[in-house]
């Protein structure tokens, strides 16, 4: 037992470099990220986070100040799993998701990070522990970038689609949801002849669409031989996407709108999924994000990632490698169906660490220091704390 003693949180406002869009959260200008470091009682500190969009990172700073700080200063820190059991339900009447699922990630991965740098394993091999030998894992995995990229003209995402090959990716990830579905697929196709046949391809709509809307995109791009349709219609439409499935054979993905283990349950048994998208800065974390990926593989759907590569990388490339099972959405052959991708989000958070993520041949790798692998450049940052 190693008791917890002082819990610090800091909220940062970084802005991006441009302008970036998205269907349905409009302009991009900056992202937040909110940090958690816990010291315990023998010195180590642990630092953990989440990030928002550019809104309501107050308010999960505010839940980490006045609630799961307090509520935490003086518990074991050793005993990760209980302790996320504990801020479950401490915070479950105002929570059970939303902003409290963002706060108690961000003290999750605190946790971890301690666990890791006292036991001395980096995240890739403590996510890995419980895999068996036979599956796919190891410290790299599939990589692709996914453009927040809606507002730009054509010429400009080809442009941003080989700033992405520059840098050393293989696969492609757009925005789709325009007002008129016939731009959509003209930016499809665009992407799609500039790629060329055998790279990724994924669209991401950010739940623009209604059912029909989504079976009609789906079958609009067919020929373009997309990896996975993202979140063509609300999360929250369980049997909408096992309906649009159905209806088109597309494969569809999604997770980053699931922020409680009882939603990914629906998800997993109701959605028809080809992939799932946690995200452990909103789903609780790195604890999070094993149980939902557990049930996944249970259920033989893919595990990748939403946000934040330069932790992700770790988990996917623990997880990310189990095989489709029996039952599953087929997908074409070459389309590197049976492997988790690790989203390379636009939101930069990674180079605000002091190990941006790594790519060799096209895959990412994880650090292989103890603890989360994640190391905040806090002199970098500190021009962009929130209040000043
Ligand atoms: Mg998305």
């Amino acid at each position: 037992m190693t008791k917890i003693v002082s819990i610090k949180s800091a909220l940062y406002r970084v802005p991006l470099r441009e302008v970036l869009s998205d269907a349905k959260h409009g302009d991009h200008t900056h992202f937040e990220l909110i940090t958690a470091q816990i010291e315990t009682e023998d010195g180590l500190i642990g630092t953990g986070y989440t990030y928002t969009g550019g809104r309501g990172g107050s308010a999960v700073l505010a839940m980490l100040e006045n609630d799961l700080g307090p509520f935490l200063t003086s518990q074991d820190s050793e005993d990760v799993e209980q302790r996320y059991e504990d801020m479950q339900w401490h915070v479950h009447y105002v929570g059970r998701g939303g902003i409290a699922s963002f706060a108690i990630s961000a003290i999750d991965i605190a946790l971890w990070d301690l666990r890791g740098k006292r036991l001395g394993l980096p995240l890739h091999k403590m996510a890995a522990s419980e895999v068996d030998a036979s599956s796919v894992s190891g410290d790299r995995c599939h990589a692709y970038c996914g453009g927040i990229d809606l507002n730009f003209s054509t010429e400009r995402l080809l442009q941003n689609c080989q700033n992405y090959l520059d840098l050393g990716f293989e696969a492609v990830k757009i925005k789709v949801g325009q007002p008129d579905l016939e731009y959509d697929v003209q930016r499809v196709a665009a992407v799609r002849n500039f790629l060329g046949p055998d790279r990724a391809f994924m669209v991401d709509a950010n739940y623009a669409l209604d059912r029909e809307q989504s079976v009609a995109a789906a079958n609009a791009f067919k020929p373009f031989n997309l990896l996975w349709f993202e979140e063509p219609t609300i999360p929250d439409d369980y049997t909408g996407y096992a309906e649009i499935t159905s209806r088109t054979g597309i494969p569809l993905a999604m997770g980053e709108n699931l922020h409680t283990i009882h939603e990914f349950e629906m998800a997993l048994q109701q959605s028809r999924l080809a992939f799932i998208q946690p995200d452990a800065s909103n789903c609780g974390g790195i604890s999070g994000w094993l149980q939902a990926a557990r049930l996944a593989e249970e259920q033989g759907v893919t595990v990748c990632s939403h946000g934040m590569q330069e932790l992700h990388v770790s988990l996917v490339a623990a997880r990310g490698g189990v095989s489709l099972g029996e039952g599953s959405i087929p997908v074409a052959p070459g389309q590197h169906a049976s492997v988790g991708w690790l989203e390379v989000h636009s939101f930069p958070i990674d180079t605000y660490t002091h190990r941006p993520l790594q790519v060799e041949n096209g895959l990412a790798v994880a650090p292989d220091i103890p603890g989360s692998g994640v190391e905040f450049d806090w002199e970098k940052l500190q021009p962009h704390r929130h209040p000043a």
